[in-house]
């Protein structure tokens, strides 16, 4: 692994603070072969384009910006980083070489080969379970979970953390409404719908590795991105999660992880 091993870098953010501990330098890659449809970056899904850079390039611009990383550090995101993951691991060498954590925020899709030695080299790994059912999974991104769990199998049996993330989508990874169309009316009846995510939040709790899991709420914000890309935004009539059921999500998974002690 060299320094001038390049990649193609869709956009960089300088101090994230949502992917990762602290404050942290965000490099989104561009390319994702996954379709979420809740994707709010439709715009790194190409494979071709981006800005073509070295690894020794990308580490000098980051470094740039280490006295504001300190209490974080470098976050390798997309995209689909471990696409280019030639890139990403001699990204995640050369940053370990300057003493930065790094973070790799992947579907998990590339867990075979250099991809999988990036994503084992990682200080963490924000890995995203996109269902928790495997078929509605590869309805909602074109691929099944498979891979990730297999990852989290892989980062488990080393000892390495994870965070892992999880967006809920009402109508598809949430149920929020019961079958007449009308909000819950007791957290009981709104819990007995989500047997699924609840079974997914207890699977998760029985791998140690497991340092914390996001629930994310689904956003529209993407979805002009996806008209400036003459794109189908197939989300259009679903609304965002009203925040009482976000609320008992919340509490079942702090639940889950209080029984996990
Ligand atoms: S994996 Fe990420 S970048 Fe790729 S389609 Fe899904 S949300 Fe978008």
């Amino acid at each position: 692994m060299t320094k001038t091993v390049k990649g193609h870098v869709h956009s960089i953010e300088t101090l994230g603070a949502v992917d990762g501990p602290g404050l942290r330098f965000v490099v989104f890659l561009q390319g994702c072969p996954l379709r979420c449809k809740f994707c709010h970056n439709p715009d790194t899904w190409p494979f071709e384009g981006g800005e073509e850079v070295t690894v020794e390039e990308q580490v000098k611009q980051i470094l740039r910006y280490r006295s504001y990383i300190k209490s974080g550090g470098v976050t390798i995101s997309g995209g689909e980083p471990l696409r280019q993951a030639e890139f990403v691991l001699a990204l995640v060498r050369a940053l370990h070489e300057e003493g930065l954590h790094v973070a790799i925020d992947t579907s998990g899709v590339y867990c075979e080969g250099v991809a999988l030695q990036a994503a084992m080299e990682a200080d963490l790994l924000l890995l995203d379970i996109k269902s928790f059912d495997r078929e509605r999974a590869e309805r909602l991104t074109g691929f099944t979970t498979d891979h990730a769990w297999k990852l989290l199998g892989d980062r488990e049996a080393a000892g390495k953390p994870v965070w892992i993330r999880h967006v809920m989508v009402p109508g598809l990874t949430l149920v929020d409404k019961d079958s007449e169309g009308s909000a819950f009316g007791t957290e009981e009846e709104w819990r007995e719908a989500n047997g699924e995510l609840l079974a997914g939040l207890r699977k998760l709790s029985g791998f140690a590795c497991v340092e914390r899991v996001d629930l994310l709420p689904f956003h529209k914000m993407g979805e002009y991105k996806y008209e400036e890309a003459h794109l189908p935004y197939e989300l259009g009539a679903t609304e965002e999660p009203d925040e009482q059921v976000v609320a008992w999500a919340e509490k079942a998974l702090g639940e889950i992880w209080e029984e996990r002690g």
